[in-house]
């Protein structure tokens, strides 16, 4: 094990890595392991990497896991890089990376892979979670492989696809009515007599480790030779956070240069970030009120690690951006045309694209990684198609209408 502890990202205390954590009991911060990348690199080439299996579990040495036949896995492959190339753009650098390949259709299976198994290994069994959807099927389907019970709390107008998955795979599923945050509260609420384990969006340092890994993969996906910006679909903002942590962890290693432009979109029917990066705000210090979008894993009205999402886009001068959901609906139509398999979080990147483009704050000479964070399976009942534009046949039909 390379860890040196947790630590936590408000007041820098450092707690030790093997007990079970949640947030800083001093302050309430988030925690975020440290390792000791110095020995790490001593340790271990990209080249040792390059020949291993092409799953992020090969990142082992910068995994919080003590030993590797703790992990609980349901097959996690490298996903796709794809070149994209837009109608009307300038921009002739488009790459997509596709996580709607892994396990449950999202990227929410990374983090869940990684604290699960954590978890496991710290011999926790009973574990819930609020959730917005995606979190809760990737939580329910690695808790059904590692044999814990899960339980999970949902706004009762998710996608129905979503209460499905989560009752089909064992986990116990209660609707809440109000959004996310009031889910949450019901978790605090009823974790006193159950006795579960709070894995809720930067309230455990476990989930983030998972999405730290996605820095790796990219980097050597593209031959440790980065895209200069990446725009990432963000609601709780655990994913971006672990994105810039993996990229910083990267840089320490001397295993890449530069970390790329890490700019995060929000749809305009819930952009509390986009708002407090707008006011030149630090973190966002209200909820955000009447949250409404059909991007469901965006609707997150007052993310707990706000700050730290800010504070990746500052630092590498990124951008936070809004667009509406007409906007998200567009671009996941001309995705599905290009036969590309995106969720409507997933399309507001190219819609972000769009809008940035237009205004000038990204070159056409710069590349541009969209991140696709889930696949549109789940979402097909927002599509709507009109019932004439399919004709029905019987035996009596001479020609196609
Ligand atoms: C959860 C989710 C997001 C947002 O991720 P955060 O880590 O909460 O910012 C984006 N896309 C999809 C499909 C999601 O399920
Ligand atoms: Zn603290």
């Amino acid at each position: 094990m390379f860890i040196l502890g947790a630590e936590c990202s408000r007041c820098g205390e450092v707690f030790p890595s093997d007990n079970i954590l949640t947030v800083c009991p001093k302050c309430g911060g988030a925690l975020l392991f440290q390792y000791d990348l110095s020995r790490v690199a001593e340790k271990v080439s990209k080249r040792d990497l390059e020949s291993r299996a092409d799953t992020f579990w090969k990142f082992k040495e910068l995994l919080p896991l003590s030993s590797p036949k703790h992990i609980v896995s349901l097959g996690e492959p490298y996903t796709p890089i794809l070149q994209f190339r837009k109608d009307n753009s300038a921009a002739s650098n488009v790459f997509l990376k596709d996580d709607g390949r892994l396990p449950t259709g999202t990227f929410k299976a990374r983090g869940m892979a990684v604290a699960v198994s954590k978890l496991k290994e710290l011999n926790i069994n009973r574990v819930a979670l609020p959730s917005a959807g995606n979190a809760a099927a990737a939580l329910a389907a690695y808790g059904a492989k590692a044999g814990m019970e899960v339980y999970v709390f949902m706004p009762k107008d998710v996608p129905k696809s979503n209460i499905k998955e989560c009752v089909s795979m064992g986990a116990k599923v209660y609707l809440v009515d109000g959004l996310i945050n009031d889910a949450a509260e019901m978790v605090k609420k009823f974790g006193k007599d159950y006795g579960w384990l709070d894995v809720s969006t930067n309230k455990q340092p476990y989930r983030c480790e998972g999405y730290k890994a996605i820095a790796f993969e990219i980097a050597e996906q593209f031959n440790w030779n980065l895209p200069d910006n990446i725009i990432f679909p963000t609601g709780g903002g655990e994913g971006i956070i672990g994105l810039w942590k993996g990229f910083k962890d990267l840089i320490e290693l001397g295993w890449t240069e530069k970390i790329p432009r890490l700019i995060i979109v929000q749809s305009s029917g819930c952009a509390p970030l986009v708002k407090a990066y707008n006011n030149g705000e630090v973190e966002v210090k209200e909820t955000w009120e009447n949250a409404e979008t059909i991007a469901a894993g965006l609707r997150v009205p007052r993310p707990y690690a706000s700050y730290l999402v800010l504070r990746a886009i500052m630092e590498t001068k990124g951008i936070a951006v809004a667009v509406d959901d007409k906007e998200i609906m567009a671009s996941m139509k001309t995705f599905l045309k290009k036969g590309v398999y995106a969720c409507p979080e997933a399309s507001a990147t190219l819609a972000a694209l769009n809008k940035l483009e237009t205004k000038g704050s990204i070159d056409k000479d710069e590349s541009v990684l969209l991140y696709l964070t889930g696949n549109a399976m789940k979402y097909f009942d927002f599509i709507k198609i009109k019932k004439s534009e399919i004709p029905v046949l019987n035996k009596e039909t001479n020609s196609l209408p």
